[in-house]
This record gives structure tokens, sequence and C-alpha cells, in this order.
């Protein structure tokens, strides 16, 4: 990736890493880009595409992106140029390209898939790589995997995320205002979770949810041992130095305001694979509710959430199942749980039997003696007190 002087480019980090553009936008960018050679201007938040030059916003998320690149000067511009992924982008579109509308009031995420699908098949693909290789997908990612994957309602995540940047990156003194369209979080990180949305990466069923299966390719090759406690911690801090390389990369590419949030999120997660490797081992590789073995399907499931485990909780294998991905869903979501002390598996009300038939749920199975370490236990109390604090919400289905 190209890397730029942030102050010299003048261009704004807080847009390189979300800037509020509509994934639509974007394509219709990269067109343009293409076909009649659009430009940048710095700093300029009003120019419109009649003089050829596109929103600075989006044009610097799209070079956050590694869409495109900052090319020769234009007069007070500069013209844009497209990398090798911004290229292919524009190479899919360009025999079917109709300018990409997600519709004026209510954006629509399944409009504008279709729109990208009909365009050409293998667009959504590339447009999909080259967001999951992007840093701020990368960044978004390590967000909410520090964090947690899910929040109460959309609208907390957006606030979360939102102090974090403004406090960190944004110079920005003035009063938060929610309602403004220009200067707030409010308009970027939606770009960044309707990337994802349109790309399945979260999904939103009154909670958003990070899908991390689809992410975390774990190479299962490698599985040939268990790592015990005193390497775990040293992966631990192997990750730390990451996360210090990470963020002298990232302000070699812009800038320092940065630092502090990149170097607040961004993690590299071979702890969490090593923490899988070790469940794998010991729960013979099988979920421990269905025995379903395809690798690929597995997950290491925290009991006590990563988000609220600290550094030892997060890598004791005690604090986790192996799990296919439909149970560690359940689970993960306190739609299941176990009985501490039996180790008998206790359903939501909130699932129907059909439901219940089609996870291949059984109201008689228990853990495996074996399993159920006083360790365990503890951490499954933890879980089932969440569990019962939800199960009183829900409605019988
Ligand atoms: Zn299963």
């Amino acid at each position: 990736m190209k890397k730029y002087d942030i102050k010299t480019a003048n261009l704004e980090f807080k847009n390189l890493l979300s800037g509020p553009a509509p994934v639509g936008r974007i394509l219709n960018y990269i067109y343009l880009v293409g076909t009649i050679g659009l430009k940048h201007k710095n700093g300029n938040r009003t120019t419109n595409l009649q003089n050829g030059v596109g929103y600075a916003w989006t044009t610097e998320f799209m070079i956050g992106l590694g869409l495109v690149s900052l090319g020769s000067p234009v007069g007070n511009a500069f013209k844009l140029e497209l990398t090798d992924v911004g290229t292919e982008l524009f190479a899919l579109m360009e025999k079917n390209y109709k300018s990409f509308d997600e519709g004026s009031t209510n954006a629509s995420i399944d409009r504008v898939r279709k729109q990208i699908q009909s365009c050409n098949p293998r667009l959504f693909d590339s447009f999909k790589n080259a967001f999951i290789n992007s840093y701020p997908f990368k960044i978004l990612r390590e967000f909410l995997l520090e964090n947690g994957f899910y929040y109460k309602n959309s609208r907390e995540f957006i606030n979360n995320l939102f102090e974090i940047v403004k406090n960190q990156y944004d110079s920005d003194t003035k009063p938060y205002i929610q309602e403004s369209r220009t200067t707030t979080g409010e308009n970027r990180v939606p770009s960044l979770l309707q990337l994802c949305k349109v790309f399945n990466l979260l999904t939103e069923n009154g909670y958003l949810q990070f899908d991390e299966f689809e992410i975390v390719k774990i190479d299962f090759q490698e599985i040939d041992r268990e790592y015990n406690k005193k390497e775990l911690i040293a992966a631990e801090a192997e990750e730390r130095a990451l996360i210090i390389n990470s963020t002298k990369d990232l302000i070699s590419m812009y800038g320092e305001d940065g630092n502090v949030i990149v170097s607040a999120i961004v993690r590299n997660s071979s702890l969490q694979t090593k923490f899988k490797h070790n469940l794998t081992i010991q729960q013979k590789g099988k979920c421990v509710v269905c025995g379903m073995e395809h690798k690929e399907l597995l997950i290491g499931s925290h009991i006590k959430s990563s988000a609220t485990s600290d550094v030892v909780e997060k890598i004791d294998h005690n604090n986790g199942l192996l799990l296919c991905c439909n149970h560690d869903k359940l689970f993960d979501r306190y739609l299941i749980t176990f009985d501490a002390d039996t180790g008998r598996i206790k359903i939501s009300k909130d699932l129907t039997v059909a439901d219940i038939k089609r996870l291949n749920l059984s109201e008689n199975f228990s853990l495996s003696e074996e399993l159920l370490t006083k360790e365990r236990q503890d951490y499954l109390r933890l879980h089932n007190t969440k569990y019962e604090e939800l199960e009183k919400s829900r409605k019988h289905k």
C-alpha cells in the first residue's frame, strides 16, 4: 500500500479509517476514477462532481480502503489513481456499469447488494476481499474482538466507537452533536457497518453481531500439541509487540494522529488461535454437543466472554468449549447453557420445538463428566447467571 505523509497530503486520519462514504458511492467513485479521472481536493467538503472532484471524505476513505491512491497535482487538487485492487474492481464494473444508488432516505443494504451482484457477480467477492484486507476493516474487527461482539443496539455501538474515535484522533473540541451529518461518528461508523452488512460480516437481529467464524481462518494443520499456560502468556507478550509494530506501520502511513486509537485497537488474533488449538486437542476435535468433526465448522467458544475476561481467563482452556458454529452461536447468545453441577443442557424458551429439533438438541443432553472441572464449573455459573437473567425477559415460543 502506498505511504502518505498525512500532513503534506493534508488527509484526515478519521476519513482514512472511517470516512462517511456510502457503499454505492465508493463504487460510483471507482468508476469515475477509471473513466473521467476523478480528482481529490484537499480538505474540500463542498465541491461537487461537476468539476470532476469527489467529496473529499469519500476519496480519503477510498485511500484508506486501498482502492485509490493520490497521483500528481492538478491545480489545487490531486489526480486519483486506481490501485491494483481498485483496477480490478473497475474492470469488473466496466461493462455493465449503472450508477449505484442506495435509495434516498433509507439506504438499503439489500438493494446495493443486488446492484453489485447484477453488475457482475465477481464484483461482490472482489470488493469483499478488498474490504476484508483493508486497515479500516481490520481495525473495526479488532475493536469488536477487544470490546465484545455485540451491543444492546447499534446506536450504543456507534456512540461507543465514535467516542473513542473522536476523543483520540479528532482534534475538534466542540461537543459531540449527534444530529450533525458531517462531523460526527454517526456518519463514519455506519459506512464501515454498511460495508460489513453488505458482505454479511455483521448480522443484525436487534443485536449487532460480528461473525468471527467467517473471518478468522484457523490453520488447523498447525495443531500438533497443546500450548501450556506459560507459552500462552508468552504469546500474549508477542501479540503486544505485534500491536506496537502494526502501530508503527500505521503511523508511517497515516501520521501520528492515529497513534493512540491504533495502539488501543489493533490486535493480533494468534492467541485466540492457540486457545482453539488447545480446546481442539482436549475435546477431541468434536463439538461437545453434537459431535460435529468438520474443522471448518468448529469454534473455540469462551464461556466467560473474551471481552470481559482478563489475559489468563482468555487463554484458560477451562473457560472454553469446542462447539460447532450453530451450537457456539446458541451458547454465545445465551440460548443454551449447561448446569454447572450436572452439565445438563438448558434450552431457552425462546426456541421453538421445531427449531430445537432442527438444531439437534435434546433436553436429556449433558456435558461429559470430564468437562466438569472445578474451574469450568465456576465459569459456567457466570454464564448461567446471565442466561437466567435473559431468560426471565424472554417470551415462551
Ligand atoms: Zn454442535
